[in-house]
């Protein structure tokens, strides 16, 4: 089943059964209409595949209509079909808008001292991405964010680049460790954590193969959701459960993510993060709260209060694990500044990048790459798996141009691919915006870091990955 599901949904219902059957010219046909059901077609190897993803209710109808479906090409799916089990499409189903209207009346129905607080951690892509709709600049749309929630019913509104930085942090100091290591271990290439869709993928195709070399550490809104569970429930003087945690991110596999089992307090019942709204997701609440951002933004400026102080780290869009790494690699490990770094895009495909350090010599010192998009992730897992990969540090984001891309950011009304390229790049303007800051700088977050000895630093900035079984009746018997 498909967390990128189109909704189709018939104007009369009734009760009853449906088939779908292939007519002659080759299209789907249901002889009887289902309601509010979802379908997705998937293309692989020139078939088209339909896969019903839920159902809601079903009537009976005699009439025969041709399907609506959605084409996911190679380039966004694994065509896998069993990537999501049941149990997991029923937790990412309760991460809706609608599950957090009805979390926040139900708060403000309690008294005071019962209510739970509501906190909201924004993704930068995300903040990019309503910017870039909205035509507004980072900062403000920040800050209109900001007001959006708190006006609603949360009680902190945070930036996830803070625990950005520290799993940035983190993850170099593991690559350092794995690379010091190399000639006794099978510890490279290190492959980065921090996307669910990559994730998920490695553990359900290949996971003896890649889950050695997947880094542990957390992704940033796993960071920040063991953050703000330890740390607001310790300073208000309550338990985790008492904390409500929402993230905004740029896809709807963060939902996944944080409905992972590795997420969940068993002492409190609670998840480090509760429920996950997408970009697009938020610019629909706002759509249907105000008229525009423009007029959060007058009340936030008559109501005086604090501007928003995100932060930017230098790289791609994903987080600039890459960039990062390789710096302080370089220097720490070679004692070679490196000041701007130098990509070589493999011909014919543009998410796939490489830069290597090199001695006086012109001998390799490091080699690290960026494999965007599961056309890229796949020419890596093959590599790997024939021996060939010569890659130390490999940052890997399922999709196409990375987070800035994701599937839950804003889309362009029409579904036209020249308007969201366009879309693309304001968003990447709007991301770049604000002016970087190096990881190791911010003394609150070094701060964080060393409060903690390494046993609670395990628990609240590394994590572990399971090898699953694939179901194959649930396969679409797709080899890759
Ligand atoms: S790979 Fe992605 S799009 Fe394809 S079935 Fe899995 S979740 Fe859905
Ligand atoms: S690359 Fe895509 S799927 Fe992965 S974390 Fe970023 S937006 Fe989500």
């Amino acid at each position: 089943e498909c967390i990128k599901p189109v909704e189709v949904k018939t104007p009369v219902p009734k009760k009853g059964l449906s088939k779908i059957k292939v007519s002659n010219d080759g299209s789907y046909m249901e002889n009887s209409n289902y309601f509010n059901h979802t379908i997705m077609m998937i293309e692989s190897n020139k078939h088209i595949y339909p896969i019903i993803l839920s159902l809601k209710k079903y009537i009976k109808a005699k009439k025969i209509a041709s399907l609506e479906y959605l084409l996911i090409t190679l380039n966004d799916c694994l065509a896998c079909s069993g990537c999501v089990t049941s149990a997991e499409t029923v937790l990412v189903a309760m991460q809706s808008q609608e599950e957090l209207y009805k979390v926040l009346k139900e708060n403000r129905e309690l008294s005071p001292e019962r209510r739970k607080i509501i906190v909201v951690s924004v993704s930068p892509q995300s903040r990019a991405s309503i910017a870039a709709k909205h035509g507004e600049g980072v900062r403000r749309a920040g800050k209109a964010l900001d007001m959006f929630f708190k006006t609603l019913g949360a009680h902190m509104v945070l930036d996830t680049s803070f625990a950005r930085e520290i799993a940035l942090l983190k993850t170099a100091e593991e690559f350092m460790e794995r690379y010091r290591n190399k000639n006794t271990e099978k510890s490279l290439p290190m492959l980065t954590s921090s996307c669910p869709g990559w994730i998920c993928y490695a553990e359900k195709t290949h996971g003896d193969l890649t889950i050695p070399f997947i880094s542990r550490v957390k992704s940033p809104q796993q960071i920040t959701g063991s953050l703000v569970k330890k740390l607001v429930s310790s300073h208000m003087n309550t338990t985790p459960d008492q904390v409500y945690h929402v993230t905004v991110m740029p896809c709807y596999d963060k939902k996944l993510e944080a409905s992972r089992q590795d997420f969940y307090d068993d002492i409190y019942s609670t998840r480090d993060v509760d429920l996950v709204l997408t970009s697009g997701e938020v610019a629909e609440m706002i759509a249907r709260e105000t008229t525009s951002l423009e007029d959060l933004l007058i009340k936030l400026e008559a109501a005086r209060l604090d501007a928003d102080n995100p932060i930017h780290h230098n790289g791609a869009g994903s987080g600039g694990y890459l960039d990062y790494v390789f710096k302080r690699s370089a220097q720490e490990l070679f004692g070679r500044h490196v000041e701007e770094i130098v990509y070589k895009t493999a011909r014919n495909n543009k998410d796939f990048r490489d830069v290597r350090l090199l001695d006086n010599d012109g001998k390799v010192l490091l080699h690290f790459a960026a494999a965007y998009g599961f056309r890229s992730i796949q020419n890596l897992v093959q590599k790997m798996k024939r021996g060939k990969s010569d890659y130390d540090f490999v940052e890997v984001m399922a999709c196409p141009s990375g987070c800035l891309n994701g599937g839950g950011q804003v889309k362009s009304e029409s579904g036209d691919r020249e308007q969201q390229r366009e879309i693309l790049s304001l968003v990447e303007i709007a991301y770049n915006e604000l002016p970087s800051s190096t990881p190791g700088e911010n003394s609150a977050v070094n701060q964080t870091i060393s409060d903690y000895d390494v046993e609670t630093s395990k628990q609240l900035f590394h994590t572990r990955y399971h090898a699953v079984e694939k179901d194959e009746s649930l396969s679409l018997n797709v080899k890759w």
